[in-house]
């Protein structure tokens, strides 16, 4: 199957092999134009159990790791440099699972080429029955060296766990402005790190990711360096179109505690991120032209939308839950 769009970056003017783009071959998968994966969704299922006692990737989502032999990604239990996602085998757990993969996709590509933020790698690429996978590059390894970075998340930073906080510890243990308390603690570019922190949490409200908490927030320090950074963006989806139960709005809480709107309206709004901007040291103009950006730039995010590989119903959900909390944050 030979597709006029590039399963990396969506883009449909461009020269492709093997359905990427010079760029995507060169920045996800190295300068390897690859095959398709030689083994359909079946077989993943079995190498995944076959794998997974020894897998380090944690989460419950179905993946496992890749790595190159020649032109094939195949299937590896160490030293992986790729995570591979299909849409998963369906035990009702969640709705509309044929779009996640779509759906991840797309919300990682408005993060990185529409929000300009630092974003893991990732493309589609198909089974060998022609089905799409999600694939993301791991960027815990230096591309040249292949070398692995030190990281940890956030909920390890902060020391918190199932014993010490209970079950829900990702979410309970504390909010989106602690978590820039450990930014200006630890990064040593952290004006640029919280703004880019900023970013990434305006758009998760955007795209309805109820998902962003402690262990979806990572630094690391590169080879032979103490300097810590935040790790680029990554495990971003639009929740709302997948889970039924009603979450909050977003994993964490944005403040310490409410402002007086939020008690009214009991969802974030335009004095929410103001409030959380001051906090957090983010100067009037940096954030001004951040909401300004939003606004501009919606047709582009509506543009990706369409291109994306989501359902019809897909689609139409994601603009319009992005519209209605575009409407929210409007000053
Ligand atoms: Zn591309």
């Amino acid at each position: 199957m030979e597709n006029d769009i590039c399963l990396g970056c969506l883009a449909t003017n461009k020269t492709l092999k093997n359905n990427y783009c010079l760029k995507c071959i060169k920045e996800l998968f190295n300068g390897i134009v690859p095959n398709p994966l030689n083994f359909d969704r079946v077989e993943f299922t079995k190498k995944r159990a076959e794998l997974s006692p020894r897998m380090s990737i944690s989460g419950v989502q179905d993946k496992i790791s890749l790595t190159f032999e020649k032109k094939d990604l195949v299937p590896t239990a160490i030293n992986g440099k790729y995570i591979l996602k299909p849409i998963s085998s369906g035990d009702g757990h969640i709705q509309n699972e044929k779009d996640v993969v779509a759906n991840e996709h797309l919300s990682m590509l408005i993060s990185k080429n529409i929000f300009n933020i630092p974003t893991a790698s990732c493309g589609l690429i198909q089974f060998s029955d022609g089905e799409l996978a999600y694939i993301t590059k791991r960027f815990d390894y230096d591309d040249i060296s292949g070398l692995k970075y030190d990281q940890e998340d956030f909920a390890g930073i902060i020391g918190v766990t199932p014993s010490s906080h209970g079950e829900n510890y990702k979410y309970d243990a504390c909010s989106y402005l602690d978590c820039v308390r450990i930014i200006k603690k630890y990064v040593a570019s952290s004006v640029v790190s919280v703004e880019d922190f900023f970013k990434r949490i305006i758009l998760n409200y955007l795209i309805c990711n109820g998902d962003a908490h402690l262990k979806n927030f990572s630094l690391f320090s590169k080879v032979n360096s103490n300097e810590y950074f935040l790790t680029p963006n990554y495990d971003l989806l639009n929740t709302r179109f997948h889970v039924n139960e009603k979450y909050g709005d977003m994993a964490l809480e944005l403040l310490d505690g409410y402002t007086a709107t939020y008690e009214k309206y009991g969802y974030y709004t335009y004095d929410d991120f103001k409030t959380f901007a001051k906090y957090i040291d983010l100067p009037d103009v940096r954030f001004n032209k951040i909401m300004k950006f939003i606004e501009e730039s919606y047709p582009k995010v509506e543009e990706l939308i369409d291109k994306s590989f989501l359902s019809e119903s897909a689609k139409k959900f994601y603009k319009s839950s992005y519209q209605e909390r575009m409407k929210r944050i409007k000053f």
